[in-house]
């Protein structure tokens, strides 16, 4: 199916984007990599009148070491944050969980802002900026702004970006040296979307786990931590009994999907695997650099 009629105007920077989306309002959406957003406006579920695209503004590109933080600009694409050598090497839970979305054409394409701006329920990254306690950075009219992943994404396809602000970039306090990382994702295997991805940060201290955090993305509408397996394991040794008996609770409070791709019971036995297989890869990696 086509999309219906729209007009385009190509954005030269951040500042035109803003005030091309305060003029157009809900009749604008921005145009990234457009891996999300032409599909659905193929298939009329989205029929703006402007699309604004931001795909050359340089502010929004590239990645950056600024000390206390790394910085990821939006329009990174899933590809170079898979290879880019610093993220794989202070951030691989990132760069890994990068590197497993979709196919190497989605990769080349899509963006990290545009993925997280869509909040697909079944997007891979949403696991790891959780764990990562990352920040999203957002600018509109009334300034800047940094939203906490964790009040980041509200519902299916919403986030608490505004509809006039744009995510420019995203921003992560580098995991202590030496941290366990994982990110385990059963695929659909038609489009790469995970029915279920896992992605967990694990901090040992003599052996003794002193921080842990998980993030799941794509059993339910929206993704979230599970904290009750993170309580669980603080302070504890990460063996096998007391990893499979904590994992149980990763779906704690969490109404999952119930749908053509799997039911809510089936669901619920993946993310209770994949939570233990994920904690006990990412101890495994930190017990080797210890
Ligand atoms: C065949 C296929 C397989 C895929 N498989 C996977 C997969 O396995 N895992 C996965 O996670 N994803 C998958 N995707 C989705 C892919 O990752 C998209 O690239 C991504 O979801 C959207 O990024 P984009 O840059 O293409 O954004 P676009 O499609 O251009 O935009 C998406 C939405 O975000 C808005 N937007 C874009 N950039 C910004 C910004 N900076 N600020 C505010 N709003 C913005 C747009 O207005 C639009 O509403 C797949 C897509 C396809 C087509």
């Amino acid at each position: 199916m086509n999309p219906s009629t729209f007009a385009y105007e190509r954005a030269e920077t951040l500042d035109d984007a803003i005030a091309l989306l305060a003029e157009h309002g809900d009749s604008a959406k921005l145009l990234a990599g457009g891996h999300s957003l032409l599909p659905i406006m193929k298939l009329r579920l989205a029929e703006p009148e402007l699309l604004i695209d931001i795909g050359r503004i340089s502010e929004l590109q590239g990645i950056r070491d600024d000390g206390a933080e790394i910085a990821i600009g939006a329009l990174t694409t899933h590809q170079a944050i898979a290879d880019d050598p610093m993220l794989r090497e202070r951030v691989p839970l990132l760069a890994d969980t990068a590197s497993r979305v979709g196919d190497r054409q989605v990769r080349n394409r899509g963006t990290i802002g545009g993925a997280l701006a869509h909040a697909d329920a079944a997007a891979d990254y949403p696991a790891a900026i959780l764990a990562l306690e990352a920040s999203i950075v957002a600018k509109g009219p009334q300034g800047e702004r940094r939203i906490p992943a964790g009040e980041f994404f509200l519902d299916f396809l919403t986030t608490a970006l505004q509809p006039d602000e744009i995510l420019t970039e995203v921003r992560i306090a580098a995991p202590p040296q030496g941290h366990g990382w994982s990110y385990q994702k059963l695929a659909n295997q038609a489009s790469g979307y995970a029915l279920v991805g896992v992605g967990v940060l694990v901090v040992l201290d003599n052996g003794v786990c002193s921080d842990i955090r998980i993030g799941i993305t794509g059993a339910a509408p929206v993704a979230w931590r599970a904290r009750a397996v993170e309580s669980a394991l603080r302070g504890r040794t990460l063996d096998a009994n007391a990893v499979n008996s904590a994992a149980a609770a990763a779906i704690d409070g969490v109404e999952l999907l119930d749908d053509l791709h799997g039911s809510a019971e089936y669901r619920r036995r993946v993310t209770q695997g994949l939570t233990r297989r994920a904690i006990l890869q990412a101890a495994e990696r930190a017990a080797g650099t210890q």
